[in-house]
């Protein structure tokens, strides 16, 4: 049976002048996907995660995020996503803990049970160990780890990452795509976007190809793998 849609689009489209940075297009994120989001730089992947979050308004086009249109209900999705978009901005001279308490502090949920969030969600990114310890003595890992730990703090139906393991080291990437398909495991929904193949051949059960702004493949993996040979894949270097 086909699950229901978490991230639909239709027609989207985003233009800066006569250009177009996302250009008409249809997206289908099923429940339970890992859909990995594939481009080269300047491709139109952060404008598109932007404009899922409500954070970037279309120029044309619709958009569906767990059942609600985008951006009119954008206050109904955001509770229910966990969103890491770009460098993780965090207050230096403070602990990854405390980070976390602001963030939490100023997020939609309940104001009980903060402590046990923030740890949890601290441990789930392997920062258990060093949250006392002031962000700015975090290597970019760790900081990359603590803004995915902000992202899990609502325990959210979806993830939507841009470049998740930017800048991580080979240990910090494979723990970070080892958590992310432990909590697509546990029913999160997982959206990232990535310029590197490999990282979306690890990681993902759904591929979307984006070039120059258009969508020009949607496909299950495994359908991906079974033809490859015939699948180009035009990155172009930025
Ligand atoms: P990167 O990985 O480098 O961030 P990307 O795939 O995320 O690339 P976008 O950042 O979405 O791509 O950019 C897509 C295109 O839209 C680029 O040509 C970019 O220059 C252009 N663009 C993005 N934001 C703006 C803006 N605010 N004003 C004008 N042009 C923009």
């Amino acid at each position: 049976v086909d699950q229901p849609l978490v991230i639909e689009t239709r027609g989207l489209t985003k233009r800066y002048g006569t250009r177009a940075a996302v250009d008409d297009v249809d997206l289908h994120v099923a429940q339970g996907d890992r859909y990995g989001f594939l481009g080269p730089n300047g491709s139109g992947k952060t404008t598109m995660v932007r404009m899922l979050l409500g954070l970037v308004f279309a120029t044309r086009g619709e958009i569906r995020v767990l059942g609600h249109e985008v951006p009119k209900e954008v206050h109904r999705v955001l509770p229910r996503i966990g969103a890491m978009v770009e460098g993780p901005a965090a207050y230096g001279h403070l602990s990854g803990r405390a980070n976390l308490d602001l963030l939490d502090a100023s997020g939609p949920g309940p104001r009980t049970g903060r402590r046990r969030r923030v740890g949890e969600a601290m441990e789930r990114v392997g920062l258990g160990g060093v949250d006392r310890r002031p962000v700015r003595t975090y290597s970019l890992g760790m900081r990359q780890r603590l803004g995915l730990a902000g992202a899990l703090l609502s325990r959210p139906d979806l993830l939507v990452l841009d470049e998740p393991t930017n800048g991580l080291d080979p240990h910090g990437i494979r723990e970070i795509r080892e958590l992310l398909i432990e909590l697509n495991h546990e029913g999160t929904t997982v959206f990232l976007s990535s310029h590197l193949l490999a990282e979306i051949e690890a990681l993902c059960t759904t591929v979307g190809v984006v070039d120059r702004g258009a969508l020009v493949l949607e496909k299950p993996l495994d359908d991906v793998r079974r033809s490859t040979g015939r699948v180009v894949l035009s990155t172009p270097d930025a």
